[in-house]
This record gives structure tokens, C-alpha cells and sequence, in this order.
């Protein structure tokens, strides 16, 4: 195991944020780029990172890491250092209010241009040059912020990846995954090892997320040039959604991270020995057939369903109720689907995000993330 240190900061500043990554194996074979909790605060990842570590450091003294890996354990130290009135805050930025899975780099139309005359008819040799001209302009980005260099760091090492794999935490939820929609068959059998209640998917979810910057530009480019340049979808992105932010428990954790290793396993990585992946898993689903449940005034949020509960449109999925009056709203589902979220707290003001369900019938469009 190699351990990196990446300076964050500039020269001069009252605070200096470094980020760490441990490499495993060796470059040249397919690899994998693995990063916990861009939110910061979201243990369940760091804690996966933890068993990842110790697994592969195991692997690779075994001489059966045959690929790369690159583990992130702390994506986010500029997050980790956020707290407001005793409570850790590691989703957006404060000193600009932007969330950090956000507002990555798309580098299609600059790849449009540079590919010009540059790709033929093998697939393999336009996924390498495509990779070449990526980390030159990934290399060209010119960061003006502590946490604009954050985001550059974690994509440098991830953009020419075969695998990235983004773990996050719900505020509560079961486990489910993000992934665009061509990479469905081949994100299954990690779907079917973690135990997913969900798979999302999206050919674009707006917001530009860390996942879709790895893996949105394949898509786009293979649409862009057709079939006479093939392109595949070099780049399984896939943000994980380890559950809630306090289902921490080392069983969950070496859990998870059996799965990961198995995946790796799966895709010729790691030398794992006997990996069953279960034939059983979820059916993907579309994002935009995911339903946002929000509260419509305040009130105590007494929930009637659970985390990865199956649900039926009509279904009441929590009540919502004035805490004078006792007057109660039920907040019921209008789709069948899988209820994947919920929130932690149980007093919330109007147009909090209540649950959200994965539904089969695509509805929505636009942007599709929270914020
Ligand atoms: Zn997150």
C-alpha cells in the first residue's frame, strides 16, 4: 500500500487541508477508484473504507491485487472540519453555500472537439485515447478555492478509472446505488452483493455530480460520434447510499466491504477466491420515476412505514401532525415502489423532504437531485 498526501491549500492561509489516498497493485490493468463520504460527515462510508483498507492491504501482500486501486477514506477534510452548534455540517461548503458532490466538470463538448479525426473503428484504442485527453484536461483545471482544489484532486485520480465507486449516507435509508442508465447490467451483480433495495438511473440527473463526471461524458461522446466510432461506457460511476447517517455498526461495515471486494473480484481486480453473487437483486429503476414525498406545513412526523419497505400508490407513509391542534395530515405515496429514504428528524417545517419512493413509470424531468 502506497499512501498520498495531497495538499488542498494555498500558500499563506491560517488553515492547511490535506487529503489522503492509498494505492493498491499496480497501474496499467483496470482500475478502480474508491472514495468515502464527500459529505464528510457520513460514517458508515469511513467506516466501509476502513474494512476496504485492511482487506486489500491482505490482497496485495497475498500478491492478488492484479489490478489498481485507489482508495480515498476521508474525501472530504475541508467538510470534516465543519460544525455548527455542536453538529457536523459536511454536505455543502460554508463559505459559499455550494453542496460538494456537485458542479463537477462535464468535459464533453471540449472532448468533441479534441476527438476530431482522432477515433476509429477499435473500441479499446478510442476508450485510451479518450482517457489520455481527459487527464490533460482534468490537469488544466485551474482551482481558485480550497475546495474547488479538493474537487480536482478526487477527479484526477478517478477520471480514467474502470470503476468509481462514491460511497455516501442517507439521512436514513436503506442501501441503494446512483448509477447512469447504460451501466444497469454491468452495476448488478454490486447491487446484488451490497443487497440494494434500489438502483437508480438516469442518463443525466443534473447538478453535475462527482459519479456523472467520471462516467456521464462516455454516454454523451458514444450518441455524439455513433456507431461507425464505437464508444462503450468505459466508466461504471456508481454513488453508493450506505444507508442513514447512524447505521454504523462493524457488521454493517465488514458487510459492505465484502461486497466491494467481491465486486472487484467480479471484474478482475482483486483474486477474491469464491465469490457467489446472489442471482436475486432489485430491478433497476428510473430516477425519474423516483417520487419526493414533502412535507406540506409543519409539523411531528410520525412515520407508518419503513426503509425499504415495499408501498403501494394510496399507502399513508407517515402522518404529519400540528403539534396545537392535533389536526394530521397522512402523507401517502402516489406511486408502487420501494420507500428508500426517510428523514431523521421528527419536527419539520413546510417543504422538507419527507421520504422518497423508487417507482418504475418514469414522471419527472429537469433536475432530479436534492440540492
Ligand atoms: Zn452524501
Amino acid at each position: 500500500m502506497e499512501t498520498i498526501k495531497h495538499p488542498l491549500s494555498a500558500p499563506h492561509g491560517t488553515a492547511h487541508y490535506e487529503l489522503t489516498s492509498h494505492r493498491f497493485g499496480k497501474t496499467g490493468g483496470p482500475k478502480a477508484y474508491i472514495q468515502a463520504a464527500l459529505h464528510a460527515d457520513e460514517v458508515p462510508a469511513m467506516l466501509v473504507a476502513q474494512e476496504l483498507r485492511k482487506r486489500l492491504q491482505a490482497l496485495e501482500a497475498a500478491g492478488k491485487v492484479t489490478g489498481e486501486v485507489i482508495l480515498v477514506p476521508a474525501a472530504n477534510p475541508i467538510g470534516l472540519g465543519q460544525v455548527i452548534n455542536e453538529r457536523p455540517f459536511g454536505r455543502f461548503d460554508l463559505s459559499n453555500g455550494i453542496n460538494f458532490n456537485r458542479g463537477y466538470p462535464h468535459y464533453c463538448e471540449q472532448l468533441k472537439a479534441r476527438l476530431q479525426g482522432q477515433l476509429g473503428s477499435d473500441a479499446d484504442a478510442n476508450v485510451r485515447t479518450i482517457r489520455r485527453h481527459l487527464r490533460e484536461l482534468v490537469g488544466q483545471w485551474q482551482p481558485t478555492s480550497d475546495a474547488t482544489t479538493l474537487k480536482k484532486t478526487l477527479l484526477e485520480m478517478a477520471i480514467d478509472a474502470d470503476i468509481v465507486l462514491d460511497m455516501h449516507c442517507e439521512n436514513e435509508g436503506e442501501l441503494h446505488l446512483y448509477v447512469g442508465s447504460s451501466l444497469c447490467e454491468i452495476a448488478q451483480p454490486l447491487a446484488n452483493l451490497m443487497g440494494a433495495c434500489a438502483v437508480l438511473h438516469t442518463t443525466g440527473a443534473g447538478g453535475e455530480p462527482f459519479d456523472e463526471a467520471c462516467s456521464r461524458l462516455w454516454w454523451d461522446l458514444a450518441a455524439h460520434f455513433g456507431p461507425d466510432f464505437p464508444i462503450p461506457s468505459a466508466c461504471m460511476a456508481a454513488t453508493v447510499e450506505l444507508r442513514g447517517e447512524v447505521s454504523v455498526s462493524y457488521q454493517l461495515a465488514a458487510h459492505d466491504a465484502e461486497a466491494i471486494i467481491g465486486y472487484l473480484h467480479v471484474r478482475g481486480i482483486v483474486d477474491a477466491g469464491d465469490v457467489k453473487v446472489p442471482e436475486q437483486g432489485c430491478a433497476p429503476t428510473p430516477l425519474e420515476g423516483t417520487q419526493r414525498l414533502d412535507a406540506p406545513h409543519a409539523g411531528m412526523l410520525v412515520y407508518l412505514k419503513e426503509v425499504g419497505d415495499a408501498v403501494r400508490a394510496g399507502e399513508v407513509i407517515a402522518d404529519l401532525v400540528d403539534p396545537v391542534s392535533g389536526d394530521t395530515t397522512h402523507l401517502k405515496a402516489e406511486v408502487d415502489g420501494v420507500l428508500f429514504t426517510r428523514l431523521a428528524h421528527r419536527y419539520i417545517i413546510r417543504g422538507m423532504n419527507v421520504a422518497k419512493i423508487a417507482g418504475s413509470k418514469p414522471f419527472r424531468s429537469g433536475s432530479l437531485l436534492s440540492l
